[in-house]
Order: structure tokens, then sequence, then C-alpha cells
């Protein structure tokens, strides 16, 4: 008999008990310092915990695991982006349209990851109780690959296309991303259980599906295998992040009946917010796919009316509400995509992507899509700015728009309701007046108006002349205020924006793929392929 037999291996513990030691362990009693000294923020916003052990986190992750998964998701992702480069692939997506949704996603988006990663990591640190504080690590690690898995895989497209490579000098200067940028800055700038709510539950756990779905869906129908790898692989952390959105909930208002209200408030602001952000994908879904998944009105049916429906049933019980101004969104639902189209179109000079109209197949799918209001509404601004264009004299605005104090959008919304009258507010503040949007806006200003009074809003700081690179000289005679403030911006004036038609991006297309460049407007023609230089094409800018 072999002496050996005695010492019987360590016994492997079982995922459940790996956790418990990893989270339980790391809550101890401080000896030598206050917990309140310890954990500064968490008590300023009035939340009432009484038990942290009571949270539960489903997955019970440990770090050796989440390693382990998440090195095997990126060596995959990074296969197929490898495999994606060497084939072109970016020469595969539809027509050059459609690369104007992943100009908004890398310079509008991506930083939002980013941003998330931060706000997670602040989280991770100002929660005294471990079980979340792991979820918030974990997530922070996940942003953080989300970002950089997203500008490794559209920085191909960058190399072939315009108006990529400024993104993060972009994303703090131009006027739309102004909008993703004040609504991410307002989250991490939250005290921790707003920034949880916010975040977490209001925009993973009720509103990320929107995002996602129609991108990733419409990213498959148009070719684009590199968007739907990083898609995909991000997707996969995100059943981990709607899991801490909807455990949050919970637990916040199992603790205290006293947090009822203050969540209530969180999930009232944030709706609203996440739901003007999110709109900015009503126009990726109606305008800038050449293929459509479907329409933004019957995602947000979908997506918010039912699902969203479902899970404010299921939270009544708790004294839950569904948010205050969803009524409003469901009365926008047929008009947001084509109004925002419109104000890009007429400011498209201040854009850093290209515009078009819509073609007569897409106004038809439109007119099908949305019976209510397409037609009615408008198809004829369409026809009408179509034959200008036709007649030499395009319709431009020459004046930027009065932006939101809170969301930052110009105040292109019209009332719910009355879709010919413009939905203004106000508030008076210390002397001022401020501007709204919308009563979803004028509720968040009017109920902390300090943390908006001083926003940063792009087209009033053009405006006062602080948008200016160094040196510029705003009196001087060849002073053009609109190329300056492009270049301030980030933009460049004359290859990045203005018409798609003619653009170094849609005659490069032609050239190189022999197709059209917009597939529903005029084949490709031998006379284009053979104007189509690089040469040529900058002599049409600069002329
Ligand atoms: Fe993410
Ligand atoms: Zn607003």
């Amino acid at each position: 008999m072999a002496a050996e037999g005695n010492a019987k291996p360590a016994k492997k513990l079982s995922l459940k008990e790996n956790y418990a030691l990893l989270t339980r362990g790391l809550g101890w009693e401080p000896s030598y310092e206050k917990q309140e000294e310890i954990f500064r923020n968490v008590s300023f916003e009035g939340v009432k915990i009484h038990d942290w052990d009571k949270w539960e986190d489903p997955f019970r992750l440990t770090m050796d695991a989440y390693w382990k998964y998440q090195g095997e998701k990126e060596r995959k992702l990074y296969a197929i982006v490898d495999a994606f480069q060497q084939n072109n692939g970016q020469f595969n997506v539809t027509d050059a349209r459609y690369i104007a949704a992943l100009k908004v996603f890398i310079n509008g988006i991506t930083e939002l990851e980013y941003l998330s990663h931060r706000g997670f990591n602040m989280l991770a640190r100002e929660f005294p109780g471990v079980g979340p504080r792991i979820a918030a690590q974990m997530q922070s690690l996940d942003e953080l690959r989300h970002a950089t898995t997203q500008i490794h895989t559209i920085s191909q497209y960058a190399k072939y296309f315009t108006g990529m490579n400024e993104f993060p000098y972009q994303f703090d200067r131009v006027w739309y991303l102004s909008i993703p940028k004040s609504f991410f800055e307002d989250a991490v700038t939250s005290g921790p259980f707003e920034f949880i709510v916010a975040i977490s539950f209001a925009f993973e756990y009720v509103l990320t599906n929107l995002a996602f779905m129609p991108w990733m869906s419409g990213a498959a129908f148009n070719g684009d295998m590199a968007t739907v790898s990083f898609g995909f692989s991000a997707q996969s952390d995100e059943a981990r992040h709607m899991t801490l959105g909807i455990e949050v909930i919970k637990f916040l208002l199992e603790q205290d009946p006293a947090n009822v209200p203050l969540v209530q408030k969180w999930i009232d602001k944030w709706f609203w917010r996440g739901y003007r952000l999110l709109s900015l994908l009503a126009t990726m879904m109606d305008y800038m796919l050449p293929k459509r998944v479907m329409a933004w009105n019957e995602a947000w049916e979908i997506y918010y009316e039912q699902n969203g429906g479902a899970l404010f049933a299921d939270l009544a019980r708790y004294g839950i509400k569904p948010p205050k101004r969803a009524p409003e969104t469901i009365a926008e639902k047929g008009h947001v995509a084509h109004q925002m189209w419109s104000v890009f179109y007429a400011n498209r000079d201040a854009v850093g992507f290209q515009m078009w109209l819509p073609s007569e197949e897409e106004m038809a799918w439109m007119s099908e899509k949305y019976p209510d209001t397409f037609d009615q509404y408008y198809r004829p601004r369409y026809e009408y700015w179509k034959a200008q264009e036709a007649a030499g004299t395009p319709f431009k605005n020459t004046t930027l728009p009065q932006l939101c104090q809170v969301c930052q959008w110009p105040c292109l919304f019209t009332e719910a309701g009355d879709p010919t009258t413009l939905s203004l507010r106000e508030t008076e503040y210390q002397g001022q007046t401020f501007h709204m949007c919308s009563d979803g806006c004028k509720d968040i200003f009017d109920d902390t108006p300090e943390k908006y009074v001083h926003a940063w809003l792009p087209v009033h700081q053009i405006y006062q002349g602080n948008c200016f690179l160094p040196g510029v000289d705003p009196t001087a005679p060849d002073f053009n205020p609109m190329y300056e403030a492009l270049r301030y911006m980030g933009i460049k004036p004359g290859v990045d924006n203005g018409d798609f038609k003619g653009s170094a991006d849609a005659t490069n297309w032609e050239k190189w793929t022999s197709r059209p460049a917009n597939i529903h407007e005029g084949a490709y023609t031998d006379a284009v392929r053979d104007t189509a230089s690089p040469a040529d094409t900058a002599a049409r800018k600069a002329g």
C-alpha cells in the first residue's frame, strides 16, 4: 500500500463557494478609519441601505473566470477583424452611404464606452457593498474593452473613408456630439446610486436593446461583418450589465421604502435623457442604412412599448410607475427620425458626415412604415428640397440652431400631437432665461438647475467666439466663421461634410469598387469612374 494516500488533494471549490470567498472576504470592518470616511459619496443622495449582503449577483463570476472568458472572446474577435482587413471587407457593405452610421458610432458612441469605464471604476471604489463593487469593477473592464475593440475594428474603415480619424478630438467639440457627451457626463458627475440607476437600469436594462438590435442587424443586413463581430463580442457582456441593472433596482426598492421616490425620479430623468440620446439612432435606421431592418417607430413599439410595458407592470408592486414622459415618446415616434434628418440635411455644411435626400424607393418605404405622418408632413418637404437641388439652388441653413440646455439637441422637436408647432420651453433662473426642447428636459432642468446652467453648448459657444483655433483672427478681412468653426471642431471643410453626391467618399467608392455609391441613385457609369481620380475630387472640392 502506498503511503501517500493519506494526504487528500485540496477540495476544488465550487464557483459559488469561490465567489463567496472572493466577495464576502473583501468586506472587512475597518479598524482605524471610519466607514463614512472611506465611502464618502454613498450617503449624500439620501438612499438608505440596511444590509449590503442582500445584494445578489446571479453571475457569481470570479476574476480568473472573467479573464478566461474575455480572453477567448478577444482571440475570436481579432481573428475575424484580421480576416476582414486582409479581405478588404470595408468594400463589402451595401453602398458608401452606410459608412455614415459608422462615423456616428466612432465619433459619438465609442467615447461613451470609455466614459462608462470611468463611471463604473468610480462605483467599484465608492460602494461599501462587495457584491456590487465586484460587478462594477468587471463592468468597468468590459467597457474599456468595448471602446478598444470598436476603435480597432473601425480603424480599417478610417483608412478608406473620411470623417473617422479625429474621433476623440471631435467628441469634445462637435455640436451634435455634445448630445452623447453631455448625457454621460451628467451621469458620471451624479452620485453613485443615480449613476447606477441611470446607466445600469434606465440605459442598459430598459433601452439597450433598442440600440443594439437595430445597429447589429443593420450591420449584418448591410454586409458589415466587422461591426457585427464587435457587437456580438460586446453583447455577451451586456447580459451581465442588464442583470446588474435590474438587480440594483430591486435591491434599492427592497432595502427601504424611502428609496422609492428617489428611484422614480431617476427613472423619469434617465429614461428621458436616454430616449433623446437614442433617437439619434432613428436617423441611422430610417436613413443611413441602404438596406433597412425595421423602422424607428417599429423598434420603439417592440423594445419600449411592449418590453418596457411588461417591465414596468412587474415593478408596480414596489410602487414604481412607468417613466413620466413615456407618452411623449410614443406620440413622437412617427416624427423624430424625419425631423432630425431634416436638421442634419439643412445644416450639412456643419456636419462631420455627408448628407443626401432619400430616393423615391426610400420615400416609398417611409410612406409604408409611417402611414400617418410621412406623406403628410415630410414627403412634401423632401420633394421641395429635391426640386431646389435640381434647380441648382439647394437649400442650406446659414445660421446655427438654438440648443436645448439639457439634452443639447437643437430645439427641433414638435409639440406632441401638433407636428407643425416647434416645442420650446423656458425657465427663468437667477435673472437669465434658459431654453429647453421639451417638458422632459424642462423637468430635469427645474429639478437641479445648478447642474445645467453652466452647460457648454457648442452653438452658443461658437456665437460667443470661443470656437476658433489659436492664431485665427476674427477681424481679418477674409475671416470665414463657418470654415474656422469646422476646423476647431475637427471637421475637414469640403471633405468630411456637405453633400454625399460628389463627395470624396462617393467618388472613391465608385472608382475602387465599380459599384454605385448610392444604390438607389443612378447606376455606376464609366464616366464617373474615368473622372474620379483623387486629384479630380480634390479639384472639385477646391473649385
Ligand atoms: Fe459597453
Ligand atoms: Zn432637450
